[in-house]
């Protein structure tokens, strides 16, 4: 159980502490998603964490969606929809096509982000599922380390972080 939390903060951190900008995105030949029509009503929701041992990755996905027998995860996002999904997004969605390819056997092709006003397909390409398990092994590296420095310079991203009491690098 411990190493489920271990992993469920890795996750966490992962998502908090990393800002890869749209020139690195390019440069790491990440997708950048394709605006799709999604029926919701064909989604379904996810009972309990998917987990992977190996990784030590878990993450729960708001629904999978089945197609041609494969699971497709689906991420809503709350708030304002952007032109593009954002790159911490992208890498959420990689995270959950992992998890499912490891528990299901079968690879899906593509993540969806569901924002308010319209739907990305995230390919999950092996680029993008080399850059994120380039991601967890340079996150597990950092884990221990106490001089992380912060990515971005982004104050509302830190007004808005729930590690903003301990955080001695918060922007005002
Ligand atoms: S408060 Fe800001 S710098 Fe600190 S972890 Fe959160 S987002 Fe990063």
């Amino acid at each position: 159980m411990t190493s489920l939390y271990i992993a469920l903060a890795i996750l966490l951190l992962a998502f908090v502490l990393l800002f890869i900008s749209g020139r690195q995105r390019h440069r790491l030949g990440l997708p950048g998603g394709r605006v799709i029509y999604a029926d919701t009503r064909a989604w379904g929701p996810v009972e309990k964490p998917l987990y992977d041992p190996h990784l030590e990755l878990t993450g729960k996905p708001d629904y999978l969606v089945e197609q041609n027998g494969k699971f497709i995860p689906v991420e809503v996002k709350s708030g304002r929809t952007p032109t593009a999904p954002y790159d911490s997004h992208i890498f959420q969605v990689a995270v959950y096509c992992l998890l499912v390819h490891k528990t299901y056997g079968k690879r899906p092709p593509y993540g969806i982000l569901h924002y308010p006003e319209r739907d990305f397909a995230v390919d999950y390409t092996p680029a993008l599922e080399s850059a994120l398990l380039d991601l967890l092994v340079s996150l597990r590296r950092d884990e221990h380390r106490p001089d992380v420095k912060r990515s971005h310079d982004n104050p509302q991203r830190c007004r808005a972080c729930g590690y903003r009491h301990t955080c001695d690098q918060k922007l005002a």
